[in-house]
């Protein structure tokens, strides 16, 4: 049976979403992400982009970070107390003015329930962001469980923010953003061009020096400063220039980030 003969694919409905590209700078942002780093690595081109053309971006992290070590000696207050500091070292590496805000719940033991949410759901009123960024809930065989209730969050923290029936206790006017945007997307369909941007995104990354060793999984020795250097620094950057390069080849452009887009909000 041709697809036309079909009953139940009628040839004159488009089964696929048309992918949009370039939103309006917003003029204030939100990205929220499980741990620290998580926006930098996913969006943190189109934070940088946004930023230079006077967005005010804001970062919310949910976890302390306080597992991202394979050191089982690591002191674990000293480790929270750094990837904060990191994390506010690569908000400014990208140029955010905003706040770098932290719900401060264990690594790998955040939950999606009611608590979590209003919190989210405050920091959506508090800072008024046009534009939401998090993790996609709905992505496939997502390993790590903070990734997926940071994902939980950020679509259930916008639903709350947005509707005034919910946490009247926050005190503060509820607030509908314009777009919401998911990173590491099960069907992306929402481009950012990011050309030239790839710089200030490295420059936020090379911040979480905690990480080098796990999540940037880089074997390089980090120099005396503790700054990545030589062949490991060389490696990271083309590793993190091919992504930027293939997301852009796949869109018919140089560079890109990808995203679920969502503006039905
Ligand atoms: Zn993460």
């Amino acid at each position: 049976m041709t697809e036309a003969q079909n009953p139940l694919t009628p040839s004159s409905v488009s089964m696929t979403t048309p992918t949009t590209s370039n939103l309006p700078t917003p003029k204030r942002a939100l990205a929220i992400g499980a741990h620290p780093d998580d926006v930098d690595f996913s969006c943190g081109a189109t934070l940088a982009k946004w930023a230079a053309d006077e967005c005010q971006v804001s970062v919310l992290v949910c976890t302390d970070g306080s597992k991202g070590t394979w050191d089982p000696d690591a002191d674990t207050q000293q480790l929270i107390a750094q990837r904060q500091d990191e994390q506010r070292a690569a908000a400014k590496a990208l140029g955010a003015t905003g706040e770098v805000a932290f719900l401060g719940w264990p690594d790998g033991e955040l939950e999606s329930a009611t608590k979590q949410r209003s919190q989210v759901a405050y920091w959506i009123r508090k800072l008024k962001p046009d534009v939401v960024i998090g993790h996609d809930p709905w992505k496939q065989y997502r390993l790590h469980p903070d990734h997926r209730h940071a994902g939980w969050l950020t679509v259930d923290g916008v639903v709350a923010a947005r509707d005034p029936k919910f946490f009247p206790e926050h005190g503060l006017p509820h607030h509908r953003p314009d777009s919401l945007l998911l990173f590491e997307a099960e069907s992306p369909d929402h481009f950012e061009e990011v050309d030239g941007f790839l710089e200030p995104k490295l420059a936020a990354l090379m911040s979480h020096r905690s990480q080098f060793e796990t999540t940037m999984k880089t074997d390089g020795t980090p120099d005396g400063d503790g700054a990545l250097q030589g062949a490991a620094l060389a490696e990271f950057r083309s590793r993190m220039q091919e992504k930027l390069e293939v997301a852009g080849r796949a869109n018919g452009i140089v560079q890109a980030e990808v995203f679920k887009l969502i503006d039905d909000l």
